[in-house]
C-alpha cells in the first residue's frame, strides 16, 4: 500500500480509500465487517461513509467494523458529511453519527455536496463554517473539508478560500478535465484531495472500448482507472465503494502491481483521451460562455448518460437531479445562437441535446 500525506493535517493516509455507499448486502453486517477489516489488512486505512448511504445503515455497519479494527489493532481514519447547515441541526447529527459509528470524534467531516457557489454562500450564512469550527475546538471533528460537486474555476474558487483542510470530489479518466482545476487550489493550499467515482459511476467498466487510452498490457479496465488515478500525485486517497468481498481482494491486487508512471508519461496519456471521446462531452468547458447563462458543460456531461448508460432517459434525468441539481426545463432558454458549437472542440451537436433535455418530464 501506498501512504500520501492529507495535506497539511500531518496525517498520513492510504491511497486506496474504503467507500461505504456501495455495499451489495447491507443488511449482512457480517459481510460488510468483513470487507473493512479484509481492506485494512490490505493497508486502507480511510474509510468514507455518509448519513444518507442506505438510510443510515452505512454508518451503522461502519460502527461495527471500526470496532473490529481497533480490536484487530488495525490502524484507520474515518470520514463521514453532513448537509445540515445550522448549529442545532448539525450539531444533532454528528451526536448520532458519532454514536452509530461508535468514535469519540470524525476525523475527516464534510460540508457535504456544494453543488454552486451560490449554495455554499447560503450554507456559510447559516453558519456552518463557525460551527465546524467550533466543533474541531472541542475535539468531536477533527479536519474541515468539503465534498464539491463543482467543476472547471468554480471548484477552484471554493477552496481557494482556504475554509477546508481537503476536499473530496468526483475524478476519473471519463471526467477528469472538468475537475482539473482543482488541483491548482490542492497544489496552493496544500488541501488533501480524495477522489470518489473513480469508474466514472460504471461507466469505464461498461465501455472499456472508449478507456483504451488508460490501459497498459495486461491492465483491465478497471485496473487501468484506478492506476491512472494513483499516478496523480495531488490525489491523497481514491474512493472505491466495494460491493462485495472480491471487489476489494481484486483492487488490493490492482494495487501490489502498481507501476507508477511518470509525469510526462501522465500527461501523454491523457493527451491522447480526446482521440476515444468522440460524440462525448469531455468537459472540458470550452463552451461555457453562454449569453444565456446555461452551465452547458453540465447539460452536456447529463447527456453523455444517454449514450453511455444502460439506463438512458432515465440516467439522464438522476444525473441532472442528483448529480448537478439542475432543472430540465434550464435547458430550454437556448435561443440557439450557435456561439457553443462553434467553441466544442468535440463537435457536440449542442443544441439539439438541449432540446432533448428540455422535452424530458
Ligand atoms: S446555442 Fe444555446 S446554449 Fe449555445 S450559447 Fe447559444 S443560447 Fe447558449
Ligand atoms: S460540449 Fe463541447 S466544448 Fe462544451 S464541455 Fe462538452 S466537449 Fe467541451
Amino acid at each position: 500500500m501506498i501512504y500520501r500525506e492529507y495535506g497539511k493535517t500531518g496525517k498520513k493516509v492510504s491511497l486506496l480509500g474504503f467507500g461505504g455507499m456501495r455495499f451489495q448486502h447491507i443488511d449482512n453486517q457480517e459481510e460488510c465487517v468483513r470487507m473493512m477489516v479484509r481492506a485494512a489488512e490490505g493497508g486502507v486505512t480511510y474509510f468514507d461513509t455518509a448519513p444518507a448511504y442506505f438510510d443510515i445503515k452505512s454508518e451503522t455497519v461502519f460502527g461495527k467494523g471500526l470496532a473490529e479494527l481497533r480490536r484487530l489493532k488495525l490502524p484507520y481514519y474515518v470520514a463521514t458529511k453532513t448537509f445540515k447547515t445550522t448549529e442545532k441541526t448539525i450539531r444533532e447529527e454528528l451526536e448520532a453519527q458519532l454514536k452509530r459509528l461508535d468514535v469519540p470524534a470524525v476525523d475527516f467531516y464534510h460540508v457535504w455536496c456544494v453543488t454552486s457557489l451560490e449554495n455554499w454562500v447560503s450554507r456559510k450564512k447559516d453558519g456552518i463554517l463557525d460551527t465546524f469550527r467550533k466543533l474541531k475546538e472541542e475535539g468531536l471533528i477533527r479536519h474541515i473539508c468539503v465534498s464539491s460537486h463543482l467543476i472547471q474555476a468554480e471548484i477552484e474558487t471554493l477552496l481557494m478560500e482556504g475554509a477546508f483542510e481537503g476536499v473530496l470530489f468526483g475524478y476519473s479518466a471519463y471526467n477528469f478535465k472538468t475537475r482539473e482545476k482543482a488541483f491548482n487550489a490542492i497544489r496552493a493550499k496544500r488541501l488533501g484531495a480524495v477522489v470518489m467515482n473513480p469508474l466514472g459511476g460504471g461507466i469505464i467498466p461498461e465501455h472499456p472500448e472508449l478507456f483504451g487510452f488508460i490501459r497498459r498490457p495486461g491492465e483491465t479496465a478497471v485496473t487501468g482507472a484506478l492506476r491512472f488515478l494513483w499516478d496523480h500525485k495531488d490525489i491523497t486517497t481514491t474512493l472505491v465503494g466495494f460491493r462485495v468481498e472480491q471487489d476489494v481482494a481484486d483492487v488490493l491486487k490492482a494495487m501490489e502491481g502498481y507501476k507508477p508512471r511518470t509525469e510526462a508519461e501522465l500527461a501523454a496519456v491523457k493527451e491522447n483521451a480526446g482521440a476515444s471521446f468522440e460524440g462525448i462531452c469531455t468537459g472540458c468547458a470550452y463552451c461555457d460562455d453562454c449569453p444565456q447563462e446555461i452551465p452547458i458543460p453540465r447539460y452536456m456531461d447529463a447527456y453523455n448518460q444517454k449514450l453511455l448508460s444502460k439506463d438512458g432517459d432515465s440516467a439522464v434525468k438522476q444525473r441532472l437531479v442528483m448529480h448537478w441539481n439542475i432543472p430540465f426545463s434550464g435547458a430550454g432558454n437556448c435561443v440557439a445562437c450557435g456561439q457553443c458549437e462553434s467553441a466544442c472542440t468535440q463537435h457536440i451537436p449542442i443544441i439539439k441535446r438541449l432540446e432533448y433535455i428540455a422535452g424530458l418530464s
